[in-house]
């Protein structure tokens, strides 16, 4: 699946706020916003009414932007989002949320959703004991996702260990330290997905 590979940060200006793309460095005095807080483009800086339409717009484009996911891509999510019982915007999240990237990216065990989707892509990752490099794939209730043994020697891996050793992940994520894994142990809820969109406003959009 393709991705987008241009500036990250050029990203986070256009949305206007931080959306942690960079992993460490966006706690940094080097973050673009901090310096740049304005759109990119010769008009950045100009005051601009924003429609509705505008609003709507901008808020899909970031929780895709958070997710790392193309457009077509996260129409599918919508569609299927549509099709479940409850909440579409909340299935919506909570399906990005499922994400295996977003999970090892949840767990600690990446800085980013970009190093998360790199490690899966790289086969660091097992899923109840298989290896699995799709970073698309949906974990469900009860899933145990794993570094496997061979990347456990690989010093960016072990790092990345301790960095998880010392987090809490989401209370819907476990995280056993001495095997280096996590469980998903129940489905997220919307007050357990900290992603700064309003979900409503993607419904609205895609209802058009
Ligand atoms: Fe966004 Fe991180 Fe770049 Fe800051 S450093 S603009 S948070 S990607």
């Amino acid at each position: 699946m393709a991705r987008y590979a241009g500036p990250q940060c050029r990203l986070c200006r256009r949305e206007g706020i931080k959306l942690y793309l960079k992993g460490d460095r966006c706690y940094t005095g080097k973050c673009a916003i901090d310096r740049r807080p304005y759109a990119p483009g010769a008009h950045g800086q100009a005051r601009r009414k924003v429609s509705e339409y505008g609003l709507q717009l901008r808020e899909k484009q970031k929780a895709r932007r958070i997710y790392g996911v193309l457009e077509t891509q996260f129409r599918n999510y919508f569609e299927r989002a549509e099709r479940q019982p409850g909440v579409t915007g909340e299935n919506l999240l909570r399906l990005l949320e499922r994400r295996l990237d977003n999970v090892v990216y949840r767990l600690g065990l990446a800085t980013s959703r970009m190093e998360a989707r790199q490690l899966v892509r790289h086969g660091h990752f097992t899923v109840n004991g298989r290896k699995v490099n799709i970073p698309s794939y949906l974990v469900r209730v009860g899933d145990v996702i794993a570094v496997r043994e061979k990347s456990k020697e690989s010093p960016r891996i072990k790092e990345l260990m301790e960095r998880a050793a010392d987090r809490t992940p989401p209370p819907w994520l476990e995280y056993e330290e001495n095997q280096a894994q996590g469980r998903v142990v129940a489905l997220p809820t919307r007050d357990q997905i900290d992603t700064p969109v309003q979900e409503h406003l993607i419904v609205e959009l895609y209802s058009r």
